[in-house]
């Protein structure tokens, strides 16, 4: 039995009748060989399969479309989620989630524009986490400077500048300097990273703290009971 890893809530399911379904869309009413080798998938007929996924963890469908035969094969792509975003919680604000989901979804179509998020999703991150707000990107990052590791600085203010080659023209509008959706992958993994080294541990800090305090008074207040 084949598993399936939610992208939701990141739980793993088992596929079977329960969790997934499969259709095919095409001219024809069964693409395939009807006593054709089911492990060959090469169709009569150009056809998109689309896979359901039900998460018995979260509820939530996960609908994957693949074309299959030569007039579709270029067609691979997730319906539901739109792209490969995380799913982060709902304590970060929700304008940092959406640029970081628009960074994700467009990272293939064009490396820049999603580059170019990202440096918006860094700076909102820096605004909210932080309560730095100045004009300039970069005199927010100047000020982060004591505040952090010296090499997470260093990584940050990397994005600033590969973030600014789309967001500004260069100064000679026949200089190309083009990013490739590889690099604009990473700036995205570094703003996952720093969602969790700063908001989901804080968020985890707190939870634990709160929990401390409270089994300190539970302890206290029995210890006045016993006296
Ligand atoms: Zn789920």
């Amino acid at each position: 039995m084949s598993s399936f890893q939610c992208p939701f809530c990141s739980n793993f399911m088992s596929v079977d009748f329960g969790t997934f379904a499969k259709k095919y869309v095409s001219f024809a009413e069964y693409p395939f060989e009807s006593n054709g080798d089911p492990r060959n998938r090469t169709p009569n007929e150009s056809c998109v399969e689309i896979d359901f996924y039900k998460c018995p963890n979260c509820e939530k469908y996960s609908i994957v479309a693949n074309g299959l035969g030569t007039n579709v094969n270029n067609i691979s792509s997730s319906l539901q989620p739109k792209s490969s975003a995380k799913q982060f919680p709902d304590y970060i604000p929700e304008a940092i989630r959406q640029d970081y989901e628009e960074a994700c979804a467009i990272v293939n179509l064009s490396p820049k524009a999603s580059a170019t998020l990202s440096r918006r999703c860094l700076q909102g991150i820096i605004r909210d986490f932080w309560g730095i707000s100045k004009a300039r990107l970069i005199d927010e990052i100047n000020e982060l400077q004591n505040k952090i590791p010296a090499q997470q600085w260093k990584v940050i203010d990397g994005i600033r500048r590969i973030g600014n080659i789309g967001a500004h023209m260069e100064k000679d509008i026949n200089l190309i300097v083009d990013i490739d959706p590889d690099e604009a992958q990473k700036l995205i993994k570094l703003i996952e990273h720093l969602l969790d080294q700063w908001y989901i541990n804080r968020h985890e800090q707190e939870l634990l703290y709160t929990d401390i305090i409270d089994i300190d008074k539970a302890k206290q207040s029995e210890r006045k009971k016993t006296e």
